[in-house]
C-alpha cells in the first residue's frame, strides 16, 4: 500500500457540513471558515489542520457521518513522510539506537529492568497481560498487588507499541510490517486472549490494525481498565478506604473511539476509590492532547511543550486535588511537563488509586521519571546539534515480520544520559532557585511560542488558559463536575 492507494476518509459520506474542524480543539474555526478549510483539505490537500493538529480524534467524534476526517490529515501527511522521517523521530522509533527505550534502560533502576527483562519472553501462552510501549517507560506501576490475577506480562518495544505511534506519522507501510510482525507472532505464540496495560494499543489492535490493515488477529482484546473494574465489580479487589479527593481526568486521543466506553470504564475506577470527579474544559470527545500529538504535524519539541503545557493549565483550573491519567503515554509527557512547569499538582495512574483504596503503597516514580526523560531528551538535543547526520531526515528501517534484535544504545549515548541523568537528579538542579527559574522561563517560553504561532497561522489566541472556541457545535464537554457522576 502506498501513499496514493492509502484511503481510509470516508468522502462518499461527508457533506462538507465543516463540523469536524468547527469542533477541533487546535484550530477553534467559526463554521464558514471550518467549511472552507476543510473544502481545501479535500480539494487541493491544503489546511492548516496539516500545521496545528495534535491527532487528538476530536474531528472523528464529531463528525455526524463518520467520514474519519483525522484520516484524512493522514493521508495528507503519508505523502510528505513517505520521503523521510525528521530526526525527532528517531527518540520513538525503536530500530533506531538512540530511543527513548533503550535510553531509559541506561538508567532505570535494577528492579525495573528486571521487569522489563521478564516481560521479554514470548513462549506460548493463550491469555497474557500486553505490557505496552510506554508503560515499558513506566513499568513500576504494573507492580501493583492489586494486579495480581492477571495473566503472564509479556512486552518488548520490538512490537513497536502495536504501530499506534507509528499510525500518527502516516508511515502506513511501517504499519503495515508491524501488523504483519504481530499477526505472526501472536499466531506462533497460540494467543486466545490480550489484556492490554495500555488501552490505546487495545484500540489499534482491535479497531485501527484490523480494519483498515487487514490484521487478522484471532484473539479477544481487552484493556486493562476494563479488567480492573470487573474485578472491582466482583470484589476480587477489597477496597478498604475511601481517598476522599476531587480529581480531574485526562482522556487520550485513542479514548474517544468506540463512543468513549473506556472513558466512562476509568470515572467509574475513579468513583470506586471515593474520588470526586472535576472535568477540565475540553474533556471526554473534546478532550485536548497531552502534547504528545502535536509532535506528528511538524516533529517539533516547542510544539509538544506548548501542547502539553495548555493541557496541564486547563488540569490545573479545575482545582481538583490531582489529575488520574489512565494512558501511560500521556502520564509520562504530562509528568515532564509539569516538572519543568514546577506544577505541584500530583498525577495519578487508575491503577495507583485502587492501590491506595486498597491499603497499599504504590511505587510512585513519575516524578523522577519525568527527569530521567529530559536526560534522554537532552542528549537527542546534543546529538542534533552536533552531528549533521544525526539531524537529517531518515527512513527507518525495514520490520521484518520475524522478530530480529533491536540495536544497542551506543556508548557515547549511554555515558551522556547517565551524566545527565546525575546532573538533573543532583542538588544542582533539585533546588528551589534553579527551579522556580526553570519553571519562569518554560512557562513564558511555551505561552510567548503558541501565541506566536497561532498569530502567524491567523488563528485565534485560545491563550494557555482555554477559552470557550466560538465555532464549537454542540457543547465543549466539561466545566464543573462531570455530567455523569
Ligand atoms: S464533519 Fe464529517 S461530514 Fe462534516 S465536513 Fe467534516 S468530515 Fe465532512
Ligand atoms: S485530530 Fe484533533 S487536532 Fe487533528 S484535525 Fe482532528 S480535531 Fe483537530
Amino acid at each position: 500500500m502506498t501513499a496514493d492507494t492509502f484511503r481510509f476518509f470516508r468522502e462518499d459520506l461527508c457533506n462538507r457540513c465543516g463540523n469536524c474542524f468547527a469542533a477541533c480543539p487546535y484550530l477553534e474555526l467559526p463554521q464558514e471558515k471550518a467549511k472552507q478549510e476543510i473544502n481545501n483539505l479535500i480539494e487541493q490537500g491544503v489546511s492548516l489542520a496539516l500545521e496545528v493538529c495534535n491527532t487528538c480524534h476530536t474531528c472523528d467524534a464529531a463528525c455526524p457521518n463518520g467520514a474519519d476526517p483525522y484520516e484524512l490529515v493522514l493521508e495528507r501527511w503519508s505523502v510528505r513522510n513517505e520521503k523521510g522521517l525528521p530526526a525527532t523521530a528517531r527518540l520513538v522509533m525503536p530500530s533506531e539506537p538512540c530511543n527513548i527505550w533503550s535510553s531509559l534502560k541506561a538508567i532505570m533502576p535494577p528492579d525495573e529492568l528486571a521487569l522489563l527483562g521478564a516481560w521479554d519472553d514470548f513462549s506460548p501462552c493463550e491469555e497474557i497481560c500486553l505490557t505496552g510501549f510506554y508503560t515499558s517507560a513506566v513499568p513500576y506501576i504494573l507492580k501493583a498487588k492489586v494486579l495480581e490475577g492477571l495473566p503472564k506480562l509479556v512486552g518488548s518495544e520490538a512490537l513497536f507499541g502495536c504501530a499506534g505511534d507509528i499510525y500518527k506519522t502516516g508511515r502506513f507501510d511501517m504499519v503495515e510490517q508491524i501488523a504483519r510482525r504481530l499477526e505472526r507472532l501472536f499466531s506462533e505464540m497460540g494467543i486466545k486472549k490480550v489484556i492490554c496495560s495500555m488501552s490505546a494499543e487495545g484500540m489499534v489492535l482491535s479497531e485501527i490494525l484490523p480494519r483498515r490493515f487487514g490484521a487478522k488477529f484471532n484473539f479477544e482484546v481487552e484493556a486493562l481498565d476494563v479488567w480492573l473494574l470487573r474485578r472491582l465489580q466482583d470484589e476480587k479487589i477489597a477496597l478498604t478506604r475511601d481517598l476522599g479527593m476531587t480529581v480531574t481526568v485526562h482522556d487520550n486521543c485513542l479514548s474517544k473511539m468506540q463512543e468513549g466506553r473506556l472513558q466512562e470504564v476509568n470515572r467509574e475506577i475513579i468513583r470506586r476509590t471515593g474520588c470526586r470527579i472535576v472535568e477540565p474544559r475540553h474533556a471526554r470527545e473534546r478532550a485536548l492532547c497531552c502534547g504528545f500529538g502535536a509532535a506528528a504535524a511538524r516533529f517539533r519539541i516547542m510544539d509538544i511543550i506548548s501542547s502539553g503545557y495548555r493541557r496541564l493549565k486547563e488540569l490545573e483550573d479545575t482545582g481538583a486535588d490531582a489529575a488520574v491519567i489512565y494512558c501511560p503515554a500521556c502520564l509520562f509527557i504530562l509528568s515532564l511537563i509539569k516538572e519543568f512547569a514546577g506544577s505541584t499538582m500530583p498525577f495519578y495512574h487508575p491503577v495507583e488509586l485502587v492501590e491506595m483504596a486498597a491499603g497499599g503503597e504504590p511505587l510512585r516514580r513519575h516524578e523522577r521519571r519525568a527527569w530521567d526523560m529530559a536526560a534522554l531528551i537532552s542528549n537527542h538535543l546534543l546529538k542534533y546539534a552536533a552531528f549533521p547526520s544525526y539531524r537529517r531526515p531518515f527512513q527507518p528501517a525495514y520490520i521484518p515480520p520475524e522478530l530480529t534484535p533491536l540495536p544497542d544504545l551506543p556508548a557515547g549515548d549511554r555515558r551522556r544520559t547517565r551524566a545527565l541523568a546525575a546532573l538533573y537528579h543532583s542538588l544542582l538542579v533539585q533546588n528551589k532557585a534553579v527551579r522556580s527559574l526553570v519553571s519562569l522561563t518554560f512557562k513564558r517560553a511555551a505561552a510567548a511560542y503558541d501565541a506566536k504561532r497561532r498569530r502567524r497561522l491567523g488563528l485565534r489566541d485560545h491563550s494557555v488558559t482555554g477559552t470557550a472556541p466560538d465555532g464549537v457545535v454542540g457543547p465543549v464537554n466539561g466545566t464543573g463536575e462531570s455530567d455523569r457522576v
